[in-house]
């Protein structure tokens, strides 16, 4: 009798082998809301089991003690290189998306990344890289000269539509948008651009075109692309809430909750920092950029490369050059009222380029579970899972990823939620994280006992 039930007992463990097991897992998962003890199995790149009993494979995690979540979605992730890569996978990251500026051409930057990314990548089709090639603009990540001197023709308009178009047919995300850095793109063009992609069932990804208190700023900028959702039927995600709204952040939050209510697919971001960061040589720095940032001055500027604070002469002399620069303009309070907002994901915008940078590339998701889960009880556990895994997954309708059930994507993150910190810093950036201690990719370790996996790349393109 007791020999039948245990070899009824064994039997699934050998009749379905799998390629790695995390026993002991306390899972917490947003989807199901499940928040307890479980045992994964992972085949095939993909979750193959959930258990009420251990299992058993070659690989065994042993998970007890260590929170087992869906990976880390990060939709609004700059930094697109195995450097970033590594910086994101020790900060629970699985998949990395380029949402905001997004690419063009787009499947030459996936055929790029294929087979040889540790993470998951992909990207929406850019109106700002159209514009820039269209334009033959100098700048890379952003304009800095020839599409910033002036309006588009009808003709350059339509050349414009068409590439962001072509990256839509190549499989992009949706249409990444920065308004504030083309400060000659008009408001009916914006509207056309939302036309497109309401056409092609893909959401926009704005950064807005004005923050801050004064008029022309955060407000009517919101209003407008709130306007434009709503006539043209367009998905809306406004990118990084906080450093836009500012003090008015609350009152952001309050348009954004409000024309949800009323039916609208409207979602928004923020990074739990209170600097944010671009390019010195772009718009944003034009005339009267101190008031457009809530009354900010050249000492509340850090230049990356050196980590000084700036002066008007060294202002004048990096913007001519040209280069990243924290804007030490966004309220703590307010960082933590977005943080603990149940409907705002948690997105970087992160970029690093040879360790310089602002921390938030290596550090966001880290900071949200230390800082504000464990230190300030801002927000709870699941919660704050939730707006980093499953919120972001939804945002691009991927059914198979920012959730732990079976036959989901094997992208798991493991910490430790007595532990998880992080360690980048406005001078030194570039610093992994702690407490994440396993992280998965298509069922692959990539971060292996808290230190990242050699020669793997399990990343795959995500895209339509
Ligand atoms: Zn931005």
């Amino acid at each position: 009798m007791t020999r039948v039930l245990l070899f009824l007992l064994a039997a699934p463990l050998w009749a379905q082998p799998f390629d790695l097991v995390i026993n002991n897992a306390h899972m917490m998962d947003p989807a199901s809301n499940l928040d307890g003890v479980r045992h994964i199995g992972v085949r095939g790149g993909r979750i193959a089991e959930i258990s009420p009993i251990p299992l058993t494979a070659k690989i065994i995690i042993d998970a007890k003690g260590l929170i087992v979540a869906p990976g880390f979605i990060d939709l609004h992730s700059h930094g697109q290189t195995p450097e970033n890569y590594r910086f994101k996978a020790r900060d629970g990251v699985t998949t990395a998306l380029e949402m905001e500026a997004g690419v063009n051409p787009v499947a030459a930057w996936y055929k790029e990344r294929q087979g040889r990314s540790l993470i998951n990548y992909g990207a929406t089709s850019g109106d700002i890289p159209a514009r820039m090639a269209v334009f033959h603009d100098s700048g890379k990540l952003l304009p800095r000269d020839k599409a910033i001197a002036r309006a588009a023709s009808a003709e350059e308009l339509r050349q414009i539509l068409d590439r962001i178009t072509s990256g839509l047919n190549e499989g992009a995300l949706g249409i990444g948008m920065g308004i504030a850095y083309l400060p000659y793109e008009s408001r009916a063009e914006v509207f056309q651009i939302f036309q497109l992609a309401a056409g092609r069932h893909v959401p926009v990804y704005v950064h807005m075109r004005n923050g801050g208190p004064v008029e022309p700023g955060v407000i009517d900028a919101l209003q407008e692309v709130i306007a434009d959702a709503t006539a043209s039927g367009a998905s809306l995600h406004i990118v990084h809430i906080t450093s836009m709204g500012l003090r008015q952040t609350a009152l952001c939050l309050a348009m954004i909750d409000g024309v949800r209510g009323r039916g609208l697919d409207v979602t928004t971001e923020a990074y739990p920092y209170t600097a944010g960061m671009t390019d010195l040589s772009s718009a944003i720095f034009s005339e009267g950029w101190q008031q457009r940032q809530g009354g900010i001055g050249f000492g509340d500027l850090q230049w990356a490369a050196t980590g000084e604070r700036l002066t008007a002469e060294s202002f004048a002399r990096y913007r001519k050059q040209g280069g990243f620069v924290a804007i030490h303009s966004i309220p703590e309070e307010i960082v933590k009222l977005a943080i603990s907002h149940p409907n705002v994901m948690v997105a970087s915008d992160g970029i690093l380029d040879e360790g310089k940078g602002h921390p938030r590339a290596a550090g966001t998701y880290a900071r949200v579970l230390g800082r504000y889960v464990r230190e300030q009880h801002a927000v709870t556990l699941m919660d704050a899972i939730r707006k980093m895994s499953l919120l972001p997954a939804n945002r691009i309708g991927l059914a198979t990823k920012g959730r732990i059930s079976i036959g989901a994507d094997a992208d798991i993150t493991i910490f430790d939620p007595d532990r998880v910190i992080d360690r980048a810093t406005f001078d030194k950036p570039a610093q992994y994280s702690e407490g994440i201690q396993y992280v998965l990719v298509n069922g692959t370790l990539v971060v292996d006992k808290g230190e990242l996996a050699a020669n793997v790349m399990p990343g795959r393109a995500v895209r339509r």
